[in-house]
């Protein structure tokens, strides 16, 4: 403990170093410490099941009060983390499409030679959004399917058109697939109380939260938080990587993404992590706290515990969401395997999720309901932050700095200024990342 005091003053006294991962500041004192001592116990595997509620609960009890320097120190530290030059993933298993014959020999392999993993590229996407879809459907091939040609699943509400499969499949290398959601999928469910939802929505809508009356965007949250794993077309398959229409891909990888999750024992992968808006999702750590308590043996051990209920950079959301952080991996962009979520925890879970609701009364999105899902019952040693695939979804950038992507020279850059404050990937990188995976790449 005595090193760790004296690597904790170092970093709050002069500017921080590569690869200290903790800040004093951040960790703070009292309570907080004591939410440490706990985690730490929990690393030793020692956590009691009433320890682990004590920290999930933390967030509900103690907000210190947030400034714009911890903003700042957090984006220095985010800055900094981002000027290391990456390559690919240390200490890993990776596997390339080529093959050496006895002289030694390169040779690519083909579309039907390369054995893929068991895994599909997938978006739920509108007709409208074709030309949106294809402008990332390129980039994605020419950065990485282009080598292994997985196959991509087009998933909708309403069935495409011609010209929509037409355009689509001329840009894909992969075998395409189409899948409509049956309407009793995708609709509102029966167990919604129109008069709640109402007086819900007209919350939402008083505190400025964006979609809160569009009906579709709520059928779509909950689809993408607990059903499309479900739908006839996806069973065949264990993983996804999903994409949205208009993002934006900015480095070249040469590995197969899918065999480095498959290889290297991860459920989860994501670039981005970032705060919600609270009012989105008042109620889901309540709900969440009350099944935990009732199912203690769903919850591992080794959660991100300290993630999920941090409350320093934005107190105040911490407080509005009833004790949850609201940090989250941003889930237009993930990489998954979905027997994590067809598995009883999560599916018992998401059960309890719709029972409560909120899907409709407020407007949980399926970027928190997957973190925190992920990061409650599952390892978090099983959670890849993916350093070297360079991401843009509107506003936010992840930019590697590596020879393999576009820009290298803008690595660090997030956001504009006045959204610093939504990156929550500096608590994730100090709260729950060993100095090993830091070292990753
Ligand atoms: P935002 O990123 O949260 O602002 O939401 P988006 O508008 O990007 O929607 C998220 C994803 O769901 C995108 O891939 C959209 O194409 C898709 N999506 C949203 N609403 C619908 C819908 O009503 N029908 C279908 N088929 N897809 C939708
Ligand atoms: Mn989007």
């Amino acid at each position: 403990t005595v090193n760790r005091v004296n690597k904790l003053n170092r970093y709050s006294s002069s500017v921080s170093k590569y690869g200290l991962q903790f800040n004093e500041k951040l960790m703070g004192t009292g309570k907080g410490a004591q939410q440490e001592q706990l985690v730490d116990a929990n690393h030793d595997g020692k956590l009691t099941f009433d320890e682990i509620v004590q920290v999930l609960e933390f967030g509900q009890s103690k907000y210190n009060s947030s400034s714009e320097d911890i903003v700042e120190e957090n984006m220095d530290f985010y800055r900094e983390v981002y000027s290391k030059k990456v390559t690919e993933p240390k200490f890993a298993k990776l596997t390339y499409n080529v093959v050496y014959d006895e002289t030694g020999l390169k040779r690519v392999l083909t579309k039907d030679e390369y054995p893929r993993a068991n895994a599909t590229m997938l978006t739920l996407v509108r007709n409208k959004e074709l030309k949106a879809i294809v402008h990332t459907i390129r980039q994605i091939e020419n950065t990485w399917n282009h080598n292994f040609h997985y196959p991509y699943t087009f998933i909708g509400d309403e069935e495409f058109t011609q010209e929509f499969k037409d355009t689509v499949r001329r840009h894909c290398s992969g075998e395409v697939y189409f899948e409509i959601i049956p309407p009793e999928i995708w609709n509102k469910p029966a167990n919604i109380d129109p008069e709640k939802e109402k007086a819900g929505i007209k919350k939402l809508i008083e505190n400025g939260v964006q979609y809160a009356d569009m009906e579709s965007y709520h059928n779509m949250c909950r689809f993408n938080s607990g059903w499309f794993y479900r739908l006839e077309g996806l069973k065949k398959f264990k993983w996804y990587w999903r994409f949205e229409p208009n993002t934006d891909y900015y480095c070249s990888i040469d590995y197969d993404i899918f065999k480095f999750m498959e290889d290297n024992d991860k459920t989860y992968g994501f670039t981005i992590s970032l705060y919600d808006d609270p009012l989105t999702v008042e109620t889901l750590w309540p709900v969440t706290l009350d099944f935990v308590k009732k199912n203690p043996q769903y919850v591992h051990p080794n959660g991100a515990f300290r993630w999920l209920t941090d409350s320093v950079q934005n107190p105040e959301y911490t407080k509005l969401a009833n004790g949850y952080s609201t940090c989250h991996f941003w889930s237009n962009f993930e990489i998954a395997n979905m027997d994590f979520y067809r598995g009883e925890a999560y599916s018992k879970w998401f059960d309890a999720l719709e029972a409560a609701g909120g899907f409709y009364y407020e407007r949980w999105g399926d970027a928190p309901v997957h973190s925190v899902g992920v990061a409650l019952f599952e390892d978090k040693s099983k959670i890849h932050w993916f350093r070297d695939i360079g991401y843009h979804h509107s506003p936010y950038k992840s930019i590697p700095n590596s020879d393999k992507c576009t820009a290298p020279e803008d690595s660090g850059y997030f956001a504009p200024e006045d959204v610093h404050r939504q990156n929550c990937l500096p608590n994730w990188i100090k709260y729950e990342m060993t100095h090993k995976e830091l070292q990753q790449y």
